[in-house]
């Protein structure tokens, strides 16, 4: 497989909430392609609409207008999504929650949990397999989060705002869970954010600002 397959590709791809005149636009007519081994960061302050096109990117939502092709290699299993906050359920320890998505895509569930713990080892929170959600942090839990992305064996992780509610030290240690789970995976990934350390990280950055995603050359 070639690394520069393309994953998924926006053509002119606009979503709007709403009709008439209370119409949002979200995300105005957007040219973006995703490939493999890509490291993205979509960077723009709150409302510019980074949660929009990481939801159309994803499925989740679908264009008004335009087209969103995502590559059938991507299947239904292989995109993974880490939110800011709050994703374990709680009543599942860290292990059953990180092997949850495989339990319910149909693997042994012996199988799932020895992913779930690779996973949760790879990024450096093995030692908690065996906690409750609430026993862990903030930071802990959205590297768990990451796991539980990286046990599907992802080909596109999609992280909006992981680093959201974390201080600096702790979000660059969830970026480094991030990064080492889309090297390991030889997933492509894309991270919005408002804080420009975190983009940092990324190897392309991209602004988005009032529903549009700058050019790379408009980029200030
Ligand atoms: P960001 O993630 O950058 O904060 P969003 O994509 O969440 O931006 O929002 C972009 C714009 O779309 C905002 O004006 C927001 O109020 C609006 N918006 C987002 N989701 C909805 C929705 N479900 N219904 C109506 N308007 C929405
Ligand atoms: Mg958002």
């Amino acid at each position: 497989m070639s690394s520069d397959e393309v994953l998924v590709a926006c053509a002119d791809a606009a979503l709007t909430f709403g009709r008439g005149p209370q119409a949002v636009v979200a995300v105005h007519g957007t040219d973006l392609e995703i490939r493999a081994g890509d490291r993205l960061a979509v960077i723009g302050p709150s409302g510019s609409g980074k949660s929009s096109l990481l939801h159309l990117i994803a499925g989740l939502e679908q264009p008004t207008s335009g087209t969103v092709t995502r590559a059938s290699s991507l299947g239904r299993y292989r995109l993974g999504l880490v939110f800011q906050g709050d994703s374990l359920i709680p009543a599942l320890d860290v292990a059953e929650n990180t092997a949850l998505p495989l339990v319910l895509a149909d693997h042994p569930e012996a199988e799932a949990r020895q992913r779930a713990l690779a996973a949760l080892a790879l990024v450096d929170v093995g030692d908690l397999a065996d906690r409750l959600p609430e026993e862990i942090s903030g930071g802990q839990a959205q590297r768990v989060a990451v796991a539980r992305v990286l046990a599907q064996a992802p080909r596109l992780i999609l992280a909006d705002e992981p680093t959201g509610r974390l201080d600096h030290a702790t979000g660059a240690r969830v970026l480094d869970s991030l990064l080492t789970a889309a090297d390991h995976s030889g997933a492509a990934l894309v991270v919005t954010t408002h804080d420009p350390a975190v983009a940092t990280r990324l190897t392309v950055r991209r602004t988005m600002r009032n529903g549009r995603l700058l050019a790379p050359e408009e980029e200030s």
